[in-house]
């Protein structure tokens, strides 16, 4: 099995990612997260919001409606430009995005037909008479925090330079959906735009300023540096808002891939919806971020095996669970009884996991391939001592810890 091969499954195994609809035989580009992929989504939202809004005094927050009115879209340039060229084969009518094949077919060796635009819009309609008003599923998060632009600066403190972050679900009609959950057709978005003066200096010094933050919060959370790296688009690569783009990329079993991109977009959209500020149209400083990508780089770059174990590395805080818990046999009630209180206290501070299925070996084996940083085990010594065996996911070290202490124990492992 290829490393792809293994996630993907893994994911399923263990209830991180699902295909979607997958008792109708699926839906391409769509994807169900489990008790496990919500935990560790969530935990990337809680922790890109806590550090992109919560700890600055210069980013607010926004959670606009996915449907906008069309308007917004024709405004944006989206109807007319948020496209991306599709060659369909000759012989077996399949569809491919331009960049993502060579000269042939990948599915019958057929010839292709010249390149045409193909718009990535979502439409739905709305209403219960006809004709019924048409209206698209957000293509990008950003369009909501223009259009609230004005009633953000009327409405809070915020003074140039300052941001509006976003998390939400964002919807486009790939052409080819692929790659596990890396391009799909549903998918959540976390985003800051950030308005400055429109001077050159000022969009350089923040653009390089935000370059370095998401590069930063990516290594912060233990992605490996080598897999990453910024690249520039060349001008011919840009979308159709960008002054300058950048991607952070993450080196995947599939090649250097966009994780996040980094975009000047000069005064293009406030602009475009005619808002200003004081007596100007500010420039903004997009970065615009996968929440799905982000899982899914997490797990593939924490994902490690020692001999047939599984070990995933994920950072402590992005982990499902922090903690699990068991006693040392399943049989006995004493040491049961005393597992499960101990349990239930953790479980009031932390997301904690209860297991007594198997032996401890197995146990550990589980925990490990799902990423909980440490496991606890209840065990005699503990009914006379107090005591409990924590266990380290990535040293596979134990060391004895006071019940009482575990609470503080667990919160200075987790700052
Ligand atoms: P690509 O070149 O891969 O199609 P893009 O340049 O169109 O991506 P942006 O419009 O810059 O992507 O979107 C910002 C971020 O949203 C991307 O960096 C990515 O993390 C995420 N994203 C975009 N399209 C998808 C998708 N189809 N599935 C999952 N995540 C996506």
């Amino acid at each position: 099995m290829d490393l792809m091969e293994k996630i993907v499954s893994l994911c399923k195994r263990r209830g991180f990612v699902y295909p979607g609809s997958e008792i109708y035989g699926g839906i391409q580009g769509f994807w169900d997260y489990g008790p496990l992929g919500v935990e560790l989504k969530n935990n990337i939202k809680k922790l890109w919001w806590k550090s992109m809004v919560h700890e600055r005094d210069d980013v607010v927050g926004l959670d606009a409606a996915i449907i906008m009115n069309p308007s917004v879209w024709e405004a944006s340039g989206h109807t007319q430009a948020f496209t991306d060229p599709l060659v369909e084969c000759k012989s077996c009518h399949h569809r491919f995005r331009v960049d993502e094949v060579s000269e042939k077919c990948p599915d019958c060796g057929g010839p292709f037909t010249e390149p045409k635009t193909f718009n990535l819009l979502t439409e739905v309609y709305l209403g219960s008479t006809e004709p019924k008003q048409k209206a698209y599923l957000r293509g990008e998060i950003t369009q909501g925090v223009f259009i609230n632009f004005k009633n953000i600066v009327d409405s809070s403190r915020v003074e140039i330079p300052f941001g509006i972050a976003q998390i939400g679900k964002a919807f486009r009609n790939e052409i080819t959906p692929g790659n596990f959950n890396f391009r799909s057709r549903e998918f959540e978005q976390m985003e800051l735009e950030f308005f400055v003066k429109p001077e050159e200096a000022e969009g350089q010094k923040w653009l390089d300023y935000w370059k370095q933050q998401r590069l930063d919060w990516y290594l912060g959370f233990g992605i490996n540096k080598d897999n990453l790296r910024l690249r520039e688009h060349a001008p011919d690569e840009r979308a159709h808002y960008a002054r300058l783009a950048f991607d952070i990329e993450y080196n995947s079993p599939f090649g250097w891939k966009e994780f996040e991109g980094i975009h000047h977009r000069g005064n293009w959209d406030l602009s475009r919806h005619k808002v200003t500020y004081q007596n100007y149209t500010p420039w903004v400083i997009e970065t615009s971020g996968g929440v799905d990508r982000a899982a899914l780089f997490f797990l593939i770059d924490s994902y490690s095996e020692v001999g047939d174990r599984v070990i995933l590395k994920l950072h402590p805080q992005l982990a499902p669970y922090k903690v699990a818990v068991f006693p040392l046999v399943a049989n006995k009630p004493d040491l049961a009884k005393k597992a499960r209180e101990i349990y239930l206290q953790l479980k009031l501070k932390l997301p904690t996991v209860w297991d007594d299925r198997g032996n401890i070996g197995k146990r550990y084996y589980t925990q490990d391939e799902i990423g909980t940083p440490w496991c606890v085990t209840v065990d005699y010594q503990t009914l006379e001592d107090g005591t409990v065996t924590v266990r380290d996911r990535d040293t596979a070290q134990q060391e004895r810890v006071s019940v009482t202490q575990l609470d503080s124990y667990f919160s200075k492992k987790l700052k």
